[in-house]
């Protein structure tokens, strides 16, 4: 399997300022998500500059995609395109308590980009903000099939208020 994220590294910490752009798509597979918000998502697209620096190398660039994920309240599908930036920095030996550590003469940028996206996807994606969700008694679909939970709850807070004035009415 080719693995188009691993960058050999040699010819880039040669010297300090050396450029070098990865860019690819890359299927969805590769990463291996294992995120149950994720639903099906088109390539990944990968698009990072690095550039060696003393003991290290910066990355920056951005990780997008198009994403099919649920929505949290009624379990429709979304579709989300998410681009995130990346600015990361590798290092043989980290000072930069944010820093990936920079080993032998491979760079596998995957994990990076595998994080990356997790961190951009929304944590409770919803096909709209007032999204009613489903009804918590007989599981209906409130947005396109109100149920009749709903309104004899209401009924029910209404009945209580009839019954605090009629006290109050005493
Ligand atoms: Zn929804
Ligand atoms: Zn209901």
């Amino acid at each position: 399997m080719s693995a188009p994220l691993t960058i050999n590294i040699l010819e880039l910490t040669r010297r300090a300022g050396t450029l070098k752009d990865v860019v690819v798509s890359l299927p969805v597979a590769d990463f291996a998500f294992g995120d149950d918000r994720i639903v099906a998502t088109r390539d990944i697209d990968v698009e990072l500059h690095l550039e060696s620096v003393n003991g290290g190398i910066v990355v920056q660039g951005e990780v997008a995609g198009d994403t099919t994920m649920l929505c949290r309240r009624c379990l429709r599908e979304i579709s989300t395109s998410v681009a995130v930036p990346v600015d990361e920095i590798y290092q043989r030996v980290p000072d930069n308590p944010d820093a990936y550590v920079l080993e032998g003469e491979q760079l596998d940028l995957l994990p990076m980009v595998r994080e990356t996206m997790l961190l951009g996807l929304p944590d409770a994606p919803l096909c709209k903000p007032d999204c009613p969700g489903l009804c918590p008694q007989c599981g209906a679909d409130l947005q396109s099939d109100p149920c009749q939970c709903q309104a004899q709850r209401t009924d029910e807070r209404w009945s209580v208020l009839d019954q605090l004035r009629g006290q109050l009415g005493d």
